[in-house]
C-alpha cells in the first residue's frame, strides 16, 4: 500500500488530497466509459479522492460516468461539479445543481464551482450557493477562472469569506498566476486547484521534461505533477483515462525534485516578471 495522498486545509479546516482526478472528455465517447470507470475507480484506491467534473462536460455525461465510478463508494469521494455560466442565475443554479445530483445519483456535493465569471452578478451565483450549503445540497462552494479583480468582488461578498477554492490553469508552461493570483490567494489561505496540469497531455511529449525524467526514471507527465504537487498547497486534478496513467501519476507524488532540476526547469521555463491575462483552456 502506498503512502497516503498528502492533504491540505481549505478555509473550512476540512482537509482534501493534493492530488484528485480530473473528468473533462470523460463521457464523450460510450466506448471508452469502461476504461473510465476503472481508472477513476483505481484513483480512488489509491487515494485521489477528489473527483472534479462539470455539468458542461459532456453535456452530463462526464457525471454520469463519475457517478458510476463512486457507486458504493460516496462517503469517501471528495466530490466537485461546476455550474456553466449560462444557468447562474439564482434559480438557474438551483437548477443546475439539482441536475447534477441527479446525474451523479448523491444527495450532496463536496464542493461547486462556477465554470468561469458569468453575466449574471457573481453575488447572485453566491446567494444561489449559500441556499443550496444551507439545504446541505452542496458542502462548499467556489469559483474557476476568476482573476485577481473578479476574486476581491467575490470576497467583498457578506459570504465571501466561505469561497472554497478558484480552480485555474496552472502548470509549467502555463506560470502567469505566479505574478499576481498565487499570492493573492496565499496570503488570504484560498488554496488553488491547478487545472490541466499536464497540459491537456501536449506536456507528455516535452524534451526538457524528458531530460530531467531521465535522472529519476520518470516520464515528462510525472516532472509536470511533480513540480506541481511539491509546492503542497495546491490541489492538482490530472485527467487520466487508464489505469496505467492513474498508477503513473500516483507515482509523481513519490518523485523528489532536487534544486538543479528546479532551476533547471525554471530556464525552460521562465516564471513571469509581470502580470498577465488569466489564461484559460
Ligand atoms: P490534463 O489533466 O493536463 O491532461 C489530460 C490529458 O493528459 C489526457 O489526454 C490524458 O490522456 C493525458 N494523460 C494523463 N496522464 C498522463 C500520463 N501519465 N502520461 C501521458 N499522458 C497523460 O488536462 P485537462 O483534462 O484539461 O485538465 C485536468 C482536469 O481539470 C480536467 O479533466 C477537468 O476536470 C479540469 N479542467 C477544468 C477547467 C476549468 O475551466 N475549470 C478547464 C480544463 C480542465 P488519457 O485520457 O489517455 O489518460
Amino acid at each position: 500500500m502506498p503512502d497516503a495522498v498528502p492533504t491540505l486545509s481549505l478555509p473550512s479546516g476540512e482537509t482534501v488530497p493534493i492530488l484528485g482526478q480530473g473528468t473533462w472528455r470523460m463521457g464523450e465517447n460510450g466506448k471508452k466509459a469502461k476504461a473510465e470507470i476503472a481508472a477513476l475507480r483505481l484513483g480512488l484506491d489509491l487515494g485521489m479522492t477528489l473527483i472534479d467534473t462539470a455539468e458542461m462536460y459532456a453535456d452530463g455525461g462526464s457525471e454520469e460516468v463519475v457517478a458510476e465510478a463512486i457507486a458504493g463508494r460516496r462517503d469517501e469521494t471528495f466530490l466537485v461539479s461546476k455550474v456553466w455560466p449560462g444557468n447562474a442565475s439564482r434559480a438557474g443554479t438551483l437548477a443546475a445543481c439539482e441536475n447534477s445530483l441527479r446525474r451523479l445519483r448523491t444527495d450532496r456535493l463536496d464542493l461547486y464551482l462556477l465554470h468561469w465569471p458569468s453575466r449574471f452578478p457573481v453575488a447572485e451565483t453566491v446567494d444561489a450557493f449559500e441556499q443550496l450549503r444551507a439545504a446541505g445540497k452542496i458542502r462548499h462552494w467556489g469559483v474557476s477562472n476568476f482573476d485577481p479583480g473578479e476574486m476581491e468582488e467575490v470576497v467583498s461578498l457578506p459570504a465571501g469569506p466561505q469561497v472554497a477554492t478558484n480552480q485555474v490553469l496552472y502548470n509549467l508552461t502555463r506560470r502567469g498566476i505566479e505574478a499576481d493570483l498565487l499570492p493573492w490567494c496565499r496570503a488570504r489561505k484560498i488554496p488553488i486547484m491547478a487545472y490541466s496540469p499536464i497540459e491537456q497531455g501536449r506536456m507528455a511529449r516535452h524534451p526538457a521534461l524528458a531530460a530531467i525524467g531521465s535522472r529519476h526514471q520518470a516520464t515528462p507527465a510525472q516532472i509536470a505533477l511533480a513540480w506541481l504537487l511539491r509546492q503542497g498547497d495546491l490541489m492538482v486534478i490530472p485527467k487520466a483515462g487508464s489505469v496505467e496513467h492513474v498508477r503513473e501519476n500516483r507515482a509523481a507524488l513519490d518523485l523528489r525534485l532536487t534544486e538543479a532540476d528546479l532551476a533547471e526547469l525554471d530556464r525552460a521555463f521562465p516564471p513571469p516578471t509581470r502580470p498577465r491575462k488569466l489564461q484559460m483552456l
